[in-house]
Protein backbone atom coordinates (compact mmCIF):
# COMPACT_ATOMS: atom_id res chain seq x y z
CA UNK A 1 0.00 0.00 0.00
CA UNK A 2 2.68 2.27 0.80
CA UNK A 3 6.02 2.71 -1.03
CA UNK A 4 8.55 4.79 -0.54
CA UNK A 5 11.02 6.44 -2.93
CA UNK A 6 13.93 6.80 -0.81
CA UNK A 7 15.41 8.90 -3.49
CA UNK A 8 12.53 11.93 -3.13
CA UNK A 9 11.29 11.18 -0.23
CA UNK A 10 7.78 10.84 -0.73
CA UNK A 11 5.68 8.44 0.73
CA UNK A 12 2.78 7.22 -1.80
CA UNK A 13 -0.55 6.97 -0.28
CA UNK A 14 -3.84 5.37 -1.03
CA UNK A 15 -7.05 6.56 0.01
CA UNK A 16 -9.45 3.82 1.15
CA UNK A 17 -12.17 6.32 0.44
CA UNK A 18 -12.19 7.54 -2.81
CA UNK A 19 -9.18 5.41 -4.28
CA UNK A 20 -6.99 8.91 -4.99
CA UNK A 21 -3.25 8.58 -4.70
CA UNK A 22 -1.29 11.08 -3.11
CA UNK A 23 2.55 11.69 -2.12
CA UNK A 24 4.11 13.04 1.36
CA UNK A 25 6.88 14.62 0.51
CA UNK A 26 9.29 13.01 4.19
CA UNK A 27 13.02 12.23 5.42
CA UNK A 28 13.77 9.20 4.86
CA UNK A 29 15.31 8.54 8.16
CA UNK A 30 12.32 9.93 9.84
CA UNK A 31 9.89 7.28 7.78
CA UNK A 32 11.99 4.71 9.18
CA UNK A 33 12.14 6.01 12.42
CA UNK A 34 8.48 5.74 12.23
CA UNK A 35 8.42 2.59 11.09
CA UNK A 36 10.36 1.49 13.97
CA UNK A 37 7.80 2.49 16.36
CA UNK A 38 7.76 6.55 16.26
CA UNK A 39 4.62 8.49 16.60
CA UNK A 40 4.17 10.18 14.31
CA UNK A 41 4.26 13.60 15.49
CA UNK A 42 7.38 12.68 17.16
CA UNK A 43 8.72 11.55 13.31
CA UNK A 44 7.66 14.53 11.33
CA UNK A 45 7.61 17.66 13.54
CA UNK A 46 6.67 18.96 9.97
CA UNK A 47 4.11 17.72 8.57
CA UNK A 48 0.61 19.23 9.19
CA UNK A 49 -2.47 16.99 10.71
CA UNK A 50 -4.00 15.76 7.19
CA UNK A 51 -0.51 14.79 6.19
CA UNK A 52 0.18 12.94 8.93
CA UNK A 53 -3.47 11.17 8.44
CA UNK A 54 -2.57 10.29 4.60
CA UNK A 55 0.72 8.33 6.48
CA UNK A 56 -1.26 6.91 9.16
CA UNK A 57 -4.56 5.30 6.75
CA UNK A 58 -3.75 6.86 3.82
CA UNK A 59 -7.31 8.99 3.40
CA UNK A 60 -7.00 11.79 1.88
CA UNK A 61 -7.83 15.77 3.55
CA UNK A 62 -11.14 15.97 1.64
CA UNK A 63 -12.14 12.47 2.52
CA UNK A 64 -11.26 12.95 5.46
CA UNK A 65 -12.89 16.64 6.03
CA UNK A 66 -16.27 14.50 4.99
CA UNK A 67 -15.53 12.15 7.00
CA UNK A 68 -14.28 13.20 10.27
CA UNK A 69 -14.52 16.63 10.02
CA UNK A 70 -16.45 19.20 12.19
CA UNK A 71 -16.74 22.96 12.57
CA UNK A 72 -14.44 23.00 15.07
CA UNK A 73 -11.37 21.42 13.26
CA UNK A 74 -9.36 23.14 10.43
CA UNK A 75 -8.27 20.70 8.00
CA UNK A 76 -4.64 22.12 6.31
CA UNK A 77 -3.74 21.37 3.20
CA UNK A 78 -1.07 22.83 1.38
CA UNK A 79 -0.07 25.12 3.84
CA UNK A 80 3.39 24.90 6.10
CA UNK A 81 3.66 27.58 8.36
CA UNK A 82 4.15 25.30 11.30
ZN1 LIG B 1 -10.04 10.37 -0.58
Amino acid sequence: MMKVNSKEGIVATHCPFCGCTNGVEVNEKDYLDWQDGALVQDAFPYLNASEREMLISGICPTCWFNTFGSEDETVEWGDEDE
